[in-house]
């Protein structure tokens, strides 16, 4: 019997800026995914959770900047998401962002669809949590750069142990591809666990960036995170890593998607 052809449960394809990271401020497509294997404190996402029901419908935004949406119907088609997302390429993109939720929650279906893009001439991002290492490598072929984040046990309530290690294997397997690590920091971020991050960092090389993100109020995080903090956690990481930063996140400053 032939497998299912696969398909995908999508929040929203849209076009914009990235807002995160090394690659903030180019243009992107982004795709993202419904359901996610983590519950983080800050989630600006909750619409891609489990708790929410999961949606009839895909938002599709039919100008990019306008708030205005057609939707298609969920799951998606490998055909339907390629004529989808194709709509956005008449204007320039510096590359395809595959972000969520989580993303590797359905390898599967990128396996499939990512080759089918090749000829599009768009590097695919991968904004990911981290902690599916065995299936990124089901994807890792078809992935130009991977943003991983550190998920700080203060953020996730998962415990310390358990989640440095699955965030090492997933590291490990990330470092065959352009990488860099994003760190949320949040008013409850210890420097035991900016120490870990480092440390995984220093563990592959050549060491990949590692990002300070200051938390956007969000969810169960009410209060932003003091400058001072920001400045403190940056000179503790930059005096064990080549290349620290503190990036916000802009697309919210400019009220983007
Ligand atoms: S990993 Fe991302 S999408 Fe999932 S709960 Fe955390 S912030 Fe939300």
């Amino acid at each position: 019997m032939q497998p299912a052809t696969p398909s995908a449960r999508l929040v929203e394809v849209f076009s914009s800026i990235q807002g995160e990271g090394v690659l903030a401020g180019r243009r992107q497509v982004f795709v993202r995914t419904y359901g996610c294997n983590l519950r983080c404190t800050y989630c600006d996402s909750p619409e891609t959770l489990r708790e929410t029901p999961s949606p009839a419908f895909c938002r599709v935004e039919t100008q990019s900047g306008s708030g205005r949406f057609c939707t298609i119907p969920n799951p998606v088609s490998l055909h339907t998401l390629t004529h989808t997302v194709q709509s956005f390429l008449h204007e320039p993109h510096h590359s395809l962002s595959l972000t969520g939720g989580e993303p590797l929650l359905q390898a599967r279906f990128w396996q499939c669809w990512l080759p089918q893009t090749a000829g599009w001439n768009l590097p695919v991002f991968l904004e990911t949590n981290g902690m599916l290492p065995a299936h990124l490598q089901m994807v890792l072929p078809y992935i130009s750069l991977v943003s991983m984040d550190y998920k700080a046990p203060s953020a996730t309530g998962m415990p310390y142990e358990k989640s440095r290690d699955l965030q090492r294997e997933f590291l490990q397997v990330a470092s065959a591809r352009q990488v860099y690590m994003k760190l949320v920091v949040t008013p409850h971020t210890s420097m035991e666990e900016l120490d870990c991050a480092v440390q995984l960092l220093n563990e592959v090389y050549p060491i990949p960036a590692l990002i300070l993100q200051p938390v956007t109020p969000c969810g169960y995080e009410t209060e932003p995170v003091q400058a001072q903090k920001l400045f403190a956690m940056h000179a503790h990481a930059s005096r064990a890593l080549p290349d620290v930063r503190i990036i916000p996140q802009l697309h919210k400053a400019m009220h983007l998607l």
